[in-house]
């Protein structure tokens, strides 16, 4: 359907090279689009772009640091030729009690799932309105709205990552940049996966508080990508749309 169809559309999904990200770019390539995946693992990175259409390339990138933004943006222009969408989706979890935690814990997953998305964006922004406009997608997390005591510096990230989703949509509406975030349920990748060798009654737990009963998968991911990518969200700016089997509905 030509609404959503991203053909000759070149998007950038942080942490691309698994899990969720890599869910969301398959989903953003079978729609057309060329997609290049960032992260720190090459190896992991390049397995991944070789699963993808569309001439589909992993570039490394630490998200934490301003230079590898700034060279992740430039370098996929000097391959595509443009940039019109950007997933912010890289991210990361240490699970301890807030009075446990280090500063360093706190940096570095403020670091890596808030300050990021901003690095990127804000590199992202010229090669948008040289475009004519562009499409910026956050991950934030059903942490954005609740809260769980082992892991206040996510949900403090997260939670960021909605009201800064809400300001970059109002900043950069008139240059036709939509900015949205999805808020995931639990869904299995690696990172739950540790969090389920740490907490063997999460499996349980998650399948009782899920209305949908079920963890989510990767691939669940991919419809709210393409939507949030394409034409047919070109009206939709500053939302956080739930992807969580109702999670975040129940009391
Ligand atoms: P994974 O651990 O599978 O993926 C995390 C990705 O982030 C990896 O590809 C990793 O790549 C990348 N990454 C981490 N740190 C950096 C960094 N400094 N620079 C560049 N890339 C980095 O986890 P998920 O797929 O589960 O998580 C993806 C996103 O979804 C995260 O933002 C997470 O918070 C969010 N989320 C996940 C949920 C879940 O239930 N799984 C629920 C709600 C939100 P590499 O190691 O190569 O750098």
């Amino acid at each position: 359907m030509t609404l959503f169809d991203l053909t000759g559309r070149v998007a950038i999904i942080t942490g691309g090279n698994g899990g969720i990200g890599l869910g969301m770019a398959r989903g953003l390539a079978e729609a057309g689009a060329q997609v290049i995946l960032a992260g720190r693992d090459r190896a992991k990175g390049d397995t991944a772009a070789a699963s993808l259409p569309h001439d589909a390339a992993f570039i490394t990138a630490d998200v934490t640091r301003q230079a590898d933004c700034r060279a992740l943006i430039a370098q996929t222009v000097a391959r595509c030729g443009r940039l019109d969408i950007l997933i912010n989706n890289a991210g990361t979890s240490i699970r301890k009690p807030p009075q446990d935690l280090t500063e360093a814990d706190w940096h570095t997953v403020l670091d890596t799932n808030l300050t990021s998305a901003f690095l990127c964006s804000q590199a992202a922004y010229p090669e948008m309105q040289r475009a004519g406009g562009g499409k910026i997608i956050n991950i934030g997390s059903i942490m954005s709205v609740l809260a769980a005591s082992h892991a206040v510096a996510y949900a403090a990230s997260k939670g960021g990552m909605v009201m800064f989703t809400k300001g970059l949509a109002v900043a950069w509406a008139a240059d036709n940049i939509q900015c949205n975030a999805v808020l995931p349920g639990w869904i299995d990748t690696d990172m739950t996966a540790g969090a389920r060798a740490h907490v063997p009654t999460l499996h349980d737990t998650v399948l009782a508080r899920t209305p949908a009963a079920r963890w989510g998968v990767p691939a669940d991911l991919a419809g709210v990508a393409v939507f949030l990518a394409s034409a047919a969200s070109d009206f939709v700016t500053g939302a956080a749309i739930p992807v969580d089997g109702g999670l975040s509905s129940k009391a």
